[in-house]
């Protein structure tokens, strides 16, 4: 026998059983993006590599050691698959020159690729929905999007997040920190990792957000980043909390916050959670005002975040949220072959009337399509036989409740079907 090629590592399919958890999330997240007036865009999952690096950086974990790189070897093009969404987004905002006509409301959801050690609630292939609000100051589209987000763990039925918010102050205020880091860590020098060394004078604020155990110390005796605050970026940090606080929606301010991507500034927000283990961070965004200049568009103040669907359905799992496994309405059984017209045309009918319908296939007497029609789930079974088809009647036999099966014209079918 050949051997079975497997999917790559990190790289998860989902199976039919679990999909109607998926569906169900993503039905909820259009009928919440449309609540909002957030319109839906679709960007392609590769990108030339220069976008990533110029806007998420190229002293940070994703494009120094996660991005998926290869050279296009028909062109000579470096390409990337996707790390995240928020570049991309920008791209075709600016490609298409959508903020012509105003800020723009965006959203985009689907896969996401990053070169991670695979484990539980990390993946290689993973999916985020993004949500993008271009050309606006703040704070309150920043208090929209953490409202939004309020609202939908409920739809969810999520509860128990914690919310964490912090500042990241303007360009001066974090070149000011930066400067007071770097002598701080210094003076530790023997204490920090390789990463953390290495990284010390490109980007010592990427220290804050290391995953080290051993250097959690270290990070949290480090001077913070609020007592270095711009006279605006307090501002808009006190209104933001005034409004969150007005909308009683709870939040703890941690200054260690820092995102793993570099174009964050002012607000920065995470939604983190104790249930999923180490992977706690089910939803992170904030302000970048500097990213539309970078990728060469005119200066535009902007805010967004980012959700990790597989831990969002992991957590909701975790709260007991129940999502029906749905079944067909119809299991329909017949004697002879399905060719014969009749059988064909009822199906089709039953389906044009919104009823959906299983027809058995590949054969076999009463016995065993009536045990497929049981394990499949179906409510009912529809049953024709010659008896039926000559006369043109189905027998409709209900398979979960107790009721008498009955042989009936096919609208009187219908309406049984649809229990009208
Ligand atoms: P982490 O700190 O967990 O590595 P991150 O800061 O790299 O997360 P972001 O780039 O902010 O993550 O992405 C937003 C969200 O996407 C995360 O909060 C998380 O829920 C999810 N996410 C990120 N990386 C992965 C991954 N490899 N597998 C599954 N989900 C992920
Ligand atoms: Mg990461």
């Amino acid at each position: 026998m050949a051997r079975i090629i497997q999917a790559v590592r990190g790289m998860n399919d989902v199976l039919p059983d679990q999909e109607h958890i998926w569906e169900f999330f993503e039905q909820t997240i259009r009928e919440w993006m449309v609540a909002y007036g957030y319109r839906n865009i679709r960007m392609p999952i590769v990108e030339h590599t220069d976008l990533f690096v110029r806007s998420i950086g190229a002293v940070t974990d994703i494009v120094e050691k996660e991005m998926y790189t290869f050279l296009d070897h028909l062109n000579g093009d470096s390409l990337t698959l996707r790390p995240e969404g928020t570049a991309s987004c920008v791209r075709a905002v600016l490609e298409h020159n959508l903020l012509y006509t105003g800020p723009q409301r965006l959203y985009y959801s689907g896969p996401m690729f990053r070169h991670e050690r695979p484990q539980k609630g990390r993946y290689r292939q993973f999916h985020q929905v993004g949500v993008e609000a271009l050309g606006y100051a703040g704070p309150d589209i920043d208090v929209e999007l953490i409202i939004m987000c309020a609202g939908l763990w409920k739809k969810l039925g999520i509860s128990n997040l914690r919310l964490e918010i912090s500042t990241l102050g303007n360009v001066e205020s974090r070149t000011l920190h930066r400067s007071r880091l770097i002598g701080y860590l210094e003076k530790h020098l023997g204490k920090l990792d390789k990463d953390t060394r290495r990284r010390l004078y490109s980007n010592p604020l990427r220290v804050l957000d290391s995953k080290n155990p051993e250097m959690q110390k270290i990070i949290s005796d480090a001077p913070g980043l609020l007592e270095n605050l711009d006279e605006g970026s307090l501002r808009h940090f006190e209104k933001l909390q005034h409004m969150l606080l007005d909308q009683e929606i709870s939040f703890e301010i941690n200054p260690r916050l820092v995102r793993g991507l570099d174009y964050y500034n002012r607000t920065v927000f995470e939604w983190v959670t104790d249930k999923l283990g180490a992977q706690g961070t089910v939803c992170a965004g904030g302000r970048y005002d500097g990213l539309v200049e970078k990728i060469g568009g005119k200066p535009t103040p902007a805010c967004g975040f980012a959700m990790g669907v597989e831990r969002l359905l992991a957590l909701m799992v975790e709260c007991g949220k129940e999502i029906p496994n749905p079944v067909p309405d119809v299991y329909v059984i017949h004697q002879g072959e399905a060719t014969d017209g009749f059988t064909w045309k009822t199906v089709g009918h039953l389906r044009d009337q919104g009823i959906n319908a299983i027809l058995h296939c590949g054969g076999g007497g009463f016995k065993v399509q009536m045990r497929k029609a049981d394990s499949s789930g179906a409510r009912f079974a529809v049953i024709i036989g010659d008896d039926e088809a000559q006369a043109g009647v189905i027998s409709v036999k209900p398979l979960r409740e107790k009721e008498k099966q009955v042989k009936v014209g096919l609208e009187e079918a219908v309406g049984l079907l649809k229990g009208i």
